[in-house]
Formats: structure tokens, C-alpha cells, sequence
């Protein structure tokens, strides 16, 4: 299977009631590590390019990598430009070849939020690749950028709607009580408020901050209009574990094809779970 635009895999998913894993990729064996988990689960996945592997490896580079280990992969596959905050690199990614692209204005005026997220928008619908914005601050550390957890609101009925419609975005997140990073405590998500904006907006919406939230609530947000969560500390954390397991049994471990190869075998395991709790396995065959 080659690549798919993130509009049309959103829109089946949120169509089919699931939702699709956009998963947070950081080196090569991150990224074989989803992309096997997706085949492994007969899962359409989205392969998450953020802003902290941009900073380090490169836009073009982590493009060239997931091209390089779609070889032998058959199931639907989008690369997701994570958290832009700048119009002209949405525009590299386009160029790059991404198939979904984000704008985060979180941080702007709400106008220029629009404004930016529009024309960002306008040049996705003309490539024909998806387009996904931020309305509502969610909280927590991301790629450097901290949200104060009284500065996080939940995005109102109102403000989703005027967003929705004026940036004509394709999916769009929301801030509903869920954070970027580790959760000091347990969250809550305010399904209220996601079915409010489900029935209003009539579009597919994103949960930011997935790593962390109890099954159930995930679960119960997918049933209720959520698409695509976003999934990177939890998978961070596993492959981590993965590596330091090797490493606490023998500290002179040198040979990296081991350790990080443990890294990534412990990583699959949970992308494949969460590919589950998202009840996307098996859905590459509607492809088909
Ligand atoms: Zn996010």
C-alpha cells in the first residue's frame, strides 16, 4: 500500500468509528518499530514528524527514513507534520511530500489563528493532502513549548464551530482535558463537551495528549467523534524501557543493534495495544 492522504483516512475512520493512531516517530527504529506494529495489526497508521526530530534530524531526513522502511509495508500509511507553528514549514512539508499537515495557532489570537490555519488549509485541499488545526490550549510540554495547566481551557462549542468553519480544516483538535507529557494526575476527559462539539461541528476531532488516559476514556471518546490521538510519551517511555532493560543486565552492552533493537521490540508491543484500544486493526483490508 503507498501512502494515503490523512483526509481520506481520517474520514473513514471517523466514518467507521475508530480512530486512526497518529504515532510520534524520532529515529529509525522508532520508526520501523510503528510501521511493523501497523502491519503486524492490518492498522492504517499516521507516522507523527514533530517538532523536536525536526530540530535535530531534519523534515526532509525523517521523510527520507519513513520512505526508505515503507519498502515492505502494506497497510495505508500518512506522515503527519505534528505541531507547526509556522506557515512556512507546512509549506516544506507539502513539499516534502507529507500527506497531512498541522497548524498550531494555540498560541495566536484567535484571528490570527484563522487566518494562518485558512491558508494553510487552501494549500493542503490544492495538494490534496490533510489539514488539521488547534482551537483550545492543551496543556503541558510539547517540543519545548509549556502550557500552563491554568492556562489549558477547554475549547468552547462556539469557538470550535467559527474555527471549524472559516479555516474549513479537514480534523481538528481540541483541548478537552487532556495534556501533553506525563499526567501528575489522572485525567478526565469532558465528554460533554466533545459530544457538544461533535454534533455541531459535524467534523472528525483530535485528542492531543493520548499517552496516559485511561482505555476506557479513550475508548469512550473515539465512540463520541474522535479520529486520530496522538500518541508520543507513552511510546518514548517503552522504548526507553527497552533499552535501559538491556543495559541494566549488562552496562557494557555496546552493540546498539541490541539495545535499541529491544527499544523498538518493546515499542511495537505498545503501539500495536493502543492500535487496538483505537479499534483500527484489521481496517486496512477496507482499503482494499
Ligand atoms: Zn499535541
Amino acid at each position: 500500500m503507498a501512502y494515503v492522504s490523512g483526509k481520506e483516512m481520517i474520514k473513514r475512520a471517523w466514518e467507521g468509528g475508530y480512530a486512526i493512531g497518529a504515532f510520534s516517530a524520532h529515529n529509525a527504529e522508532t520508526i520501523r518499530g510503528i510501521l511493523r506494529a501497523a502491519e503486524q495489526e492490518q492498522a492504517p497508521i499516521m507516522i507523527q514528524i514533530g517538532q523536536k526530530v525536526i530540530n535535530t534530524l531534519g523534515l526532509y531526513e525523517m521523510k527520507a527514513m519513513v520512505d526508505t522502511f515503507m519498502r515492505d509495508i502494506t497497510v495505508p500509511v500518512c506522515i503527519h507534520l505534528d505541531h507547526s507553528r509556522k506557515f512556512e514549514q507546512t509549506m516544506e512539508a507539502a513539499r516534502a511530500g507529507f500527506q497531512s499537515l498541522m497548524f498550531d495557532g494555540s498560541g495566536y489570537e484567535f484571528e490570527e489563528n484563522v487566518r494562518i490555519t485558512k491558508a494553510v488549509a487552501d494549500v493542503a485541499h490544492a495538494l490534496g493532502v490533510g489539514c488539521e488545526g488547534e482551537i483550545g490550549k492543551i496543556g503541558g510540554t510539547e517540543d519545548d513549548i509549556t502550557v500552563d495547566e491554568a492556562d489549558a481551557m477547554i475549547t468552547s462549542v462556539e469557538e470550535a464551530q467559527e474555527f471549524a468553519t472559516r479555516t474549513t480544516v479537514d480534523y481538528l483538535a481540541i483541548s478537552v482535558g487532556t495534556a501533553h507529557g506525563v499526567y501528575k494526575s489522572e485525567p478526565k476527559l469532558a465528554f460533554e463537551r466533545i459530544q457538544e462539539i461533535r454534533d455541531i461541528v459535524k467534523k472528525p476531532l483530535v485528542l492531543h495528549g493520548g499517552s496516559g488516559v485511561p482505555d476506557e476514556q479513550v475508548m469512550k471518546a473515539v465512540g463520541l467523534g474522535v479520529a486520530k490521538v496522538n500518541v508520543d510519551t507513552e511510546l518514548r517511555q517503552a522504548f526507553t524501557y527497552g533499552v535501559q532493560e538491556i543495559w541494566k543486565e549488562n552496562p557494557e552492552e555496546f552493540v546498539l543493534a541490541t539495545s535499541l533493537g529491544r527499544g523498538e521490540e518493546v515499542m511495537m508491543a505498545k503501539v500495536q495495544e493502543k492500535i487496538r484500544i483505537f479499534g483500527s486493526q484489521g481496517k486496512a483490508a477496507d482499503y482494499k
